[in-house]
């Protein structure tokens, strides 16, 4: 049984009867060895790849933490005066249309449901920075600027958004102790002249919320 595969083996390897053979042998164990190499290779670039990342998301976590929160005595509301809108669109708006090198100049965009989610809390960079924003004249230093996606001189906030914004101003509160005269929407900020964030903006209605108890979490 194994004596015709020992002669077809003999036959073949054999680099005296044909001498172009050892030629076909070294080039199969190359071609086999650089399929080797090219596994391994994918294999090492991939995790080379993962170890690359992995410090980098370390130290923006390490960053994040590291960075004492800034004082803030303000708080201060925004409409985009567009109909739609996210973090990465004013970012870029802010960056390439007026040149801040910076960005985003607000620390918080909470979207309608066009760019992003209705009633989503995007986090700005400078809120993760935190550095000073730019997005009301005189008071950026310690100012917290949110903005809400919407132009509510022609419409007014969706639900999710109201909600949103309050959840958000209790937990900024909470954390930077802002009192509650401290809370400005942008027309009343001192050093600009702006309808912003709109006649629409129910600032009655946010500032009854924010002073209603916090209604516990539904049980699910
Ligand atoms: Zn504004």
């Amino acid at each position: 049984m194994a004596k015709p595969i020992e002669k077809l083996v003999r036959r073949l390897t054999d680099t005296t009867r044909k001498p172009w053979l050892r030629g076909v042998i070294v080039a199969l164990g190359v071609v086999v060895l650089g399929f080797v190499f090219y596994v391994t290779a994918r294999g090492v670039s991939r995790q080379v790849w993962a170890w690359l990342r992995k410090p980098k998301d370390m130290a923006t976590v390490a960053r994040i933490r590291a960075t004492k929160m800034k004082e803030w005595k303000y708080i201060v509301l925004h409409h985009s005066a567009t109909p739609k809108g996210n973090v990465a669109s004013f970012d870029t708006y802010h960056r390439q249309e007026r040149k801040w090198p910076n960005g985003l100049g607000y620390h918080f965009v909470i979207g309608n449901g066009t760019f992003s989610g209705d009633g989503e809390v995007e986090v700005g960079d400078r809120w993760k920075d935190q550095r000073e924003g730019a997005h009301c004249a005189d008071l950026n230093s310690t100012a917290i600027g949110i903005c809400l996606v919407g132009n509510f001189e022609d419409s007014a906030p969706t639900p999710k958004q109201i909600e949103s914004l309050v959840g958000l101003i209790r937990h900024l509160q909470a954390v930077c102790h802002v009192p509650a005269q401290n809370i400005l929407l942008h027309r009343q900020a001192p050093g600009g002249s702006t309808l912003c964030p709109g006649r629409n903006f129910p600032f009655e209605q946010v500032k009854r919320l924010l002073a209603a108890p916090a209604q516990p979490e539904p049980a699910t």
